[in-house]
This record gives C-alpha cells, structure tokens and sequence, in this order.
C-alpha cells in the first residue's frame, strides 16, 4: 500500500530514520548529557535487542510470565444487539497486571539488564506505568525508583501500595503543580546525574528517540498475534480496526500488524467534557506542532507555548501530545483520528460489562464507543478493538462518581 509517498510495505525499515524521525516529528531534543545517554540505549536496542537470545527470552517470558498470547474475542451478544457488524476485542486485559503496559516495561527492563545495569527509573502519573515498571524490576530483580507527584500519590493510594508491596521505591515530587508533569521532571533531572548505573523506562510511544521507537516494537507483539488470530477466527482481516490513544502505546503496537493491509484503522482521543480548552485531551484533534519532553509532536499548547492543562475522564489518556508516529500516520492519511467524550465512554462502559463480562478500563472503553459508533454507521463487515487494560483500577472511582446502573 502506498499512500501519500509512503510504502507501507517497507514502512518499518524507514520509520523512524537514523535520528528517530517520522517525517518532521519525533527526534531527540534533550541535554547534551542525556543525549549520551539515549545514544547508548539505541545502540544496545539495535544490537542487544535484535539478538537471537533477547529474542527468546523475550518470547519465554511472554508466554510463561504475562499468559501471552492474549486471546481475540468476539462480542457476540454486542454485536447481535447492534445489527449485523460484527465486533471483536484483542484481550490486552487478559495480560498480566490487567493491561499492555507490561509489554514494553517488560522489554525496556529486560533490555536493562543486558546493559548490565543495576536500576530503573520511571515516572508515573495515575500510576499504572509504576506498577508495570514494579512488576518489571521485581521479575528481573533490579532496583526500580518511581518518580510520583505528591498530589498524584494521595489520589491513587492502591497504585502506590502496589509498588510497594512489588518492592519498588516512590520518590514523593513536591514541585509545582505535584503532579505528572513535576514528576517527569525530577526523574529527568535525577536520570542525568545516575545514567551510568540505570537506564529510565518511558511509559508510552512518547519522549526523545529511542523510545518512540523501542516502545511500539516492544508492542508489536499485540497487533501481530491479533491480525493472525483473526484471520484464523475468521478466515479474513477485520475491515476496521480501533484503538484508544493517549501517549498512543497500545495503538501503536496493535496498528503496526495493519498497516500494510486493506484495513480502515481507527485511533480515539478523549474529547472529556468537550472541545474547550481544558475540558480535553485530544491533541491529535486540536493540536498544533512542538516540542515538548524531548521530542517534536502535535501538541496541545497554552498561550506560552507550554503543553496545556488538559483532561478526561480516564487518566491514562489525559496526556497534553501523543507520540510523533501518530502525527505521522495522521498526516500520511494512513490512520483516523477521532474522538469520545466521558459520557459516551461511560455509557460503553456499562454495555461491554453488561453484554459481554467484560470491564474495561475506562481509557480501553473509549475504544468500544468509537467501535460501536463505527459499527452503527459501516452496516455490515467487522470490527476488531484493542481492549488495552480491564476496569478493576477504576471501580472506586465509578461506583463514587457514575453509581451502579
Ligand atoms: C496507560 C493506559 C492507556 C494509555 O496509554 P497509551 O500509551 O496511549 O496506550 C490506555 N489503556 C490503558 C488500560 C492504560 O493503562
């Protein structure tokens, strides 16, 4: 498929180029020490990371560890109910700790022990990419220093807990706003004086290259085993394809096995209370370029040129950009970006549980408004969604604020 002058045939052996380029975005602007630093990464990601036995015990780890391959379900009762299109989700909640998270973090952190480094640092903001980074570090046995705003550990006491109890040390941010932002900050700042001995693990398809990069190969994993395991439910591709984006990671792995095919794909943003500034966090969608941690992307910006305060109702989404792949793949025509709001989130929520069993997490359940919008308007053909995570995490936070319906 060629689109715009890009060969998705070749698409990965040209994206990103040398200096971590997707067309103009992405790149690595950051210190010079830390550019080092990040060189070193890529070049122990292109050796370390393509080796025969990286590979294998990537792969063992995945089926013995994380319970990979996650399986593909069709939503049979859903689907009945909708008419005749027929929807389908990649059970990335089915992965250990409940979501795809543990696919890069498990890469990133087994990559850091080839490295022969002794620990990770990480920031978190809701806290799912600590726990994930946690479980990582305890797996591999490597001392894990989570980076966590003050005002962020009060709101998700679970999550901290958890990556206690995983062994892993929560460094309380106080700066600012004492929130995701402070604390990316800090672990920047203490990531440059401790380079030599750890290696810092991003959470998404987001900051300077490599990790755009490693991130979403890391993820591949999910868009590969769900393309083949579709064809063989089926005997076809799935004629659209959908998944949520927030930094963009669970999109970015599982639109990856696509992209060279006959299929529509689909990335949701979250439009939260609406398309005011603030209410939202759908950079793809209102956005314009800059550069923000470490790398030029479609970004939502404040009169400073600052990223903006941005929101949704799921907090592993409300990310002021997402990654350069995405601004890419929006640009070249390849994918369609488009948004849901809370209470179509919600809604969708409360019909995946009560049709299927399935409680999704509330970022995944953006992707099940837009697949049964998609559903309601196509009229025949299929669907398949990329369920990132499951709902366990957000019950408190539904029951509290949406009641049981
Ligand atoms: C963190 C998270 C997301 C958002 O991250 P991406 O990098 O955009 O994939 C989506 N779904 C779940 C369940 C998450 O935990």
């Amino acid at each position: 498929m060629i689109l715009n002058n890009v060969d998705f045939e070749t698409y990965f052996r040209h994206y990103p180029d040398e200096g971590g380029f997707f067309g103009k975005y992405g790149g690595c602007y950051i210190a010079p020490e830390l550019q080092k630093a990040m060189e070193e990464i890529t070049q122990a990601y292109f050796t370390i990371a393509q080796s025969r036995q990286f590979i294998a015990e990537l792969r063992r780890i995945r089926k013995e560890f994380q319970g990979r391959p996650t399986p593909v379900s069709h939503l049979e009762r859903l689907s009945n109910k909708l008419g005749s299109v027929q929807l389908y989700v990649k059970r990335e909640d089915l992965n250990h700790t409940g979501a795809h998270k543990l696919n890069h973090c498990m890469g990133e952190v087994l990559l850091a022990k080839y490295m022969g480094k002794k620990k990770v640092i990480a920031e978190t903001g809701a806290g799912q990419h600590g726990v994930a980074m946690a479980t990582a570090a305890a797996y591999f046995g490597l001392e894990c220093d989570i980076y966590m705003g003050a005002e962020d550990i009060k709101k998700q006491a679970p999550n901290v807990a958890r990556m206690k109890i995983l062994g892993a040390n929560v460094v309380e941010v106080t700066e600012g706003q004492q929130t995701l932002k402070e604390a990316v900050d800090a672990a920047f700042a203490a990531y440059a004086k401790e380079y030599k001995d750890c290696i810092y693990c991003i959470g998404s398809v987001v900051g300077p290259h490599p990790f755009p990069m490693m991130v979403r190969d890391f993820q591949h994993v999910v868009g590969e085993e769900a393309r083949a395991q579709f064809v063989d439910m089926t005997g076809h591709l799935p004629d659209a394809i959908v998944a949520c984006v927030g930094g963009g990671s669970n999109a970015a792995g599982f639109f990856s096995g696509f992209l060279n095919d006959p299929v529509e794909i689909y990335g949701i943003e979250p439009l939260g209370r609406g398309a005011t500034p603030g209410d939202h966090a759908a950079s793809l969608q209102y956005g314009s370029e800059g550069i923000m941690h470490g790398f030029n992307s479609i970004m939502l910006k404040d009169e400073n040129g600052d990223p903006a305060p941005v929101y949704s109702v799921a907090s592993g989404l409300d990310y002021p950009s997402s990654g350069p792949e995405h601004a890419f793949l929006r640009d070249c025509g390849r994918v369609k970006y488009d948004v849901i709001n809370d209470e179509e989130t919600i809604d969708a929520f409360y019909e995946l549980a009560r049709m299927e069993g399935i409680i999704p997490a509330i970022e995944s359940a953006h992707a099940v408004a837009y697949g049964i919008k998609l559903a309601q308007r196509m009229g025949k053909g299929s669907v398949l969604i990329n369920l990132s995570g499951r709902g366990d995490k957000d019950m408190d936070y539904i029951i509290e604020k949406y009641g049981i319906r």
